[in-house]
């Protein structure tokens, strides 16, 4: 059932997220391009300025590509509307689309017909976390452009690849993809047992907060390593060459197999369109 609350709440928060970026990712590009050492690096990073204060006043999307829209739900057992959630968000993306407005971006499967409204079959797509005992609902919220996500894939490493092959991998896709996925980048890699689990893991990474980073001290160290031999490889901003090519490399990690290591990536562009709410049970 449709919750006409909540599905405003999530129109905000959809509009909010296309038209300005989240602050820790703001400072970061701002950083990065304090830092950026070559010419054209540092132009590119002013486009990136301009074209952020014209989407501001404006009130318009800052891409073109407004991606597809997942939703990563926190949801209390105890939320009044779960029955509404579902329902809820698949109507907000219809009235943004029209509103905001978003580019059509769900086309069905083997059918390939655009919906023109960004509802399909499993889209939005929507991953649940139950909170027991909880009443609230966290809403995570992510706009996942083509180009970016042009750059992910998870792999099963061959017995003895170990953590040299899963940096391998990275700087591989990086390489080879990453000028398609509008750098800077943000880098989400993940360690687990098989290739869904390390792509599911790569992505709650790449969604976590700039400078934050893994309590694990190795793994830690790996960020730190491949965030700056990624930088030296001098991709730039937008691809034309520069110091500062990606704001951070973040790991998730599970427990794997004693014979094989997975590596899943998944990265996003300088337009990470990330945002959250939590709603009160009895806010709505
Ligand atoms: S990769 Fe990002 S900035 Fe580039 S076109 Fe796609 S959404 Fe826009």
């Amino acid at each position: 059932m449709i919750n006409e609350k909540l599905t405003e709440i999530i129109v905000d928060l959809i509009h909010d997220t296309a038209v300005n970026l989240p602050a820790d990712v703001l400072d970061g590009l701002e950083g990065m391009a304090r830092r950026e050492a070559m010419p054209l690096g540092r132009e590119m990073y002013s486009c990136i300025f301009d074209n952020l204060k014209r989407a501001k006043e404006l009130n318009c999307p800052i891409c073109q590509d407004t991606g597809v829209l997942q939703f990563f739900l926190k949801a209390g057992t105890r939320f009044p509307y779960l029955d509404d959630v579902e329902d809820s968000i698949k109507q907000a993306a219809r009235i943004s689309t029209k509103k905001i407005p978003l580019r059509p971006n769900a086309v069905e499967s083997f059918d390939e017909r655009n919906t023109g409204d960004n509802v399909g079959s499993r889209s939005p797509w929507i991953e649940w976390e139950m909170i027991p005992g909880s009443e609230d609902l966290n809403i995570g919220f992510y706009m996942a452009g083509g180009g970016c996500a042009l750059t992910g894939r998870a792999k099963v490493l061959m017995p003895l690849e170990g953590y040299e092959g899963a940096v391998k991998f990275v700087f591989d896709a990086i390489t080879e993809w990453g000028v398609n996925a509008c750098p800077p980048l943000i880098v989400g890699v993940g360690i687990g047992a098989c290739a869904p689990s390390a792509a599911a893991l790569s992505k709650k990474a790449m969604l976590r907060p700039i400078g934050s980073h893994n309590p694990n001290p190795k793994a830690r160290d790996m960020e730190e390593r491949m965030k700056k031999g990624l930088n030296d490889i001098g991709i730039g901003a937008l691809g034309m060459s520069g110091t500062e090519s990606v704001q951070c490399v973040n790991i998730e990690y599970a427990a794997h197999h004693p014979a094989t290591l997975a590596v899943g990536l998944s990265v996003s562009c300088w337009a990470t369109r990330r945002k959250s709410i939590t709603i009160k049970g009895s806010g709505l």
